[in-house]
Order: structure tokens, then C-alpha cells, then sequence
């Protein structure tokens, strides 16, 4: 995706994969304060073991409590968060509605940016998770109100999005079986995109319900990454056209 930003906006970048081990993190992280390095995004598990790392943390980074940009400036790194407007925007792409209540399965980092994302926007939001007390601990820190799926008002649910990673490489494992009845017109958002449909996502669909997988939020969060990094605007179609040459993409955006 940055290989084909850096290309749309004429710049000489490269963006190269790392594998970092837990111990190497500091190392890892000082090595991003060469003068000819941008910045980086971090993955699993350093998104939170970051923080204590960077030199300052966007409003956003700081309240999630994870960190998945890092930009260098002026031999500064800054943190910020790109999931929580990525999934905004790719909410929008897929018309997700604008009322009603939103759940969001799963307390990883994750959840935590979709529900300071969702909470942003004044949404009424539901936290369900395996252990319930990260949910509460979710909640507590950021709002909403963690409840067991059993205890949830399904009928009210305009939005449901996983943040779990159930699902994640495996299209027969679902964060919420069965899928309860939502409201109509009821969007599923499920973050995972490999497979490109999960289950939850399939008996969504059968159910009449629309779903869309969690890659227009990997676009979006990328795009604004790079713009981070650049200052270039590059549209969400140049990072979703070059995830397509290995996955399938949604039909908006
Ligand atoms: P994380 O911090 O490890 O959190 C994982 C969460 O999933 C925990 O709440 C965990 O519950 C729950 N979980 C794991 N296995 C489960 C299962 N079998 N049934 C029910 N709940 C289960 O991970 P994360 O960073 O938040 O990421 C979560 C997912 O979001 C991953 O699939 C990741 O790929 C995806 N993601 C996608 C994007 C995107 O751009 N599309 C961006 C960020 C993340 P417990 O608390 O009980 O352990």
C-alpha cells in the first residue's frame, strides 16, 4: 500500500517489514530516529509497550493507550492513533448508520480505538468481551458501558463491530454465535479481513444483514498514516487498489 502511495505522490520512499521481539522494542524504536526515517506503524504486541518509548502521544494515542504510527519530526517520534479515524471513515464508506447503539466486541487495543472513535462522534456504545473485565476496564477509561452479549438490547443495534480477533485466519470461528437480531438496517463491521469473509460476517449476510470486512479500515488507517509522515494526500482508491493485488476488496469507497 505505501509502496504505491509513495509512487502517487511522487516521493522516494520505501516502506520496508520489520519483526521486532518484545526485548528488541527500544531498539527497534531508536533506530526510527535516522534522519532520512519518516516514521513507522507498529503491530501486535507493541501498539501499547510503545507509549513509554516516544517522545509525545496525540490526544487520541494517549486515551487509547496505544499507539500504531509513530511519526519523526525534527528528531522528535510522536505516536498517534490512525485505527480510530480509519474505522470512521471506513464507517462512512459502507454507510454505516448514524443512530442507534453500537456494539463493539472484543477489549484489545483494537476496541479500544473503535470505541474512543465511536464515542467521538457521540455514539451510544456497548463493549462485549470473552472476559468481562476488560470490558470494564475498557469502559471505565473510555465510556459506554460493558454488558454480556446476553444482556445487550440487540433489537436497538444499528452497528456491531468486531474488534475481537476471533475470526482472524479463520473462517469457521465467529466472536458471537448465533447472531442475535438487530435493528433494520443494521450494519456488521468486522475488522478482520483475512479470510475476506468471516463467519460472522456470512451469517450476517444470511440474515439479510449488510457486512463488510476491515479492509477499507486498513486502507483508511494507512492513508492517514502516510499523509502523517508526508504531508501528501494520497486517495483511499490508491491504497485499496494495491491491497487487491492480494485481496478482495469491498465494493464502496
Ligand atoms: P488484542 O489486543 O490481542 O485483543 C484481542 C481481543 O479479542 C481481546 O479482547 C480478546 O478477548 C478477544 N478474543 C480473542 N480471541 C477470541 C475468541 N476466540 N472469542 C472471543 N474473543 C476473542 O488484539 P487487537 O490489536 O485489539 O486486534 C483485534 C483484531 O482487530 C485483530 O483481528 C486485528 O487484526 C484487527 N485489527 C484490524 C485493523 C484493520 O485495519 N482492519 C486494525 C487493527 C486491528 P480477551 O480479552 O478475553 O482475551
Amino acid at each position: 500500500m505505501h509502496a504505491a502511495a509513495f509512487a502517487a505522490a511522487g516521493w522516494p520512499g520505501t516502506y520496508e517489514a520489520r519483526r521486532v521481539a518484545p526485548q528488541d522494542l527500544p531498539a527497534a524504536i531508536a533506530d526510527l530516529r535516522a534522519p532520512d526515517v519518516l516514521g513507522a506503524n507498529l503491530s501486535l504486541p507493541h501498539k501499547e509497550a510503545a507509549l513509554a518509548l516516544l517522545d509525545g502521544l496525540s490526544p487520541a494515542a494517549r486515551a487509547i493507550g496505544a499507539v500504531n504510527t509513530v511519526v519523526h519530526r525534527e528528531g522528535r517520534l510522536l505516536g498517534d492513533n490512525t485505527d480510530a479515524p480509519g474505522l470512521l471513515a471506513a464507517l462512512d464508506g459502507a454507510g454505516a448508520p448514524a443512530g442507534g447503539l453500537s456494539v463493539v466486541l472484543g477489549a484489545g487495543g483494537a476496541a479500544r480505538a473503535a470505541v474512543y472513535a465511536l464515542r467521538s462522534r457521540g455514539q451510544e456504545v456497548v463493549v462485549v468481551n470473552r472476559t468481562p473485565g476488560r470490558a470494564a476496564a475498557l469502559t471505565r477509561d473510555l465510556g459506554g458501558q460493558a454488558l454480556s452479549a446476553a444482556e445487550v438490547p440487540w433489537a436497538r443495534v444499528g452497528l456491531l463491530v468486531n474488534a475481537s480477533s476471533a475470526g482472524l485466519g479463520d473462517p469457521q470461528a465467529s466472536p458471537l454465535t448465533p447472531l442475535p437480531a438487530l435493528a433494520a438496517g443494521a450494519l456488521v463491521y468486522d475488522m478482520v479481513y483475512k479470510p475476506t469473509e468471516t463467519r460472522l460476517m456470512r451469517e450476517a449476510r444470511a440474515a439479510g444483514v449488510r457486512a463488510e470486512n476491515g479492509l477499507g479500515m486498513l486502507a483508511h488507517q494507512a492513508r492517514l498514516a502516510f499523509t502523517a509522515w508526508t504531508g501528501a494526500q494520497v486517495p483511499a482508491a490508491v491504497f485499496l487498489v494495491a491491497l487487491a493485488g492480494g485481496v478482495q476488496v469491498p465494493p464502496r469507497l
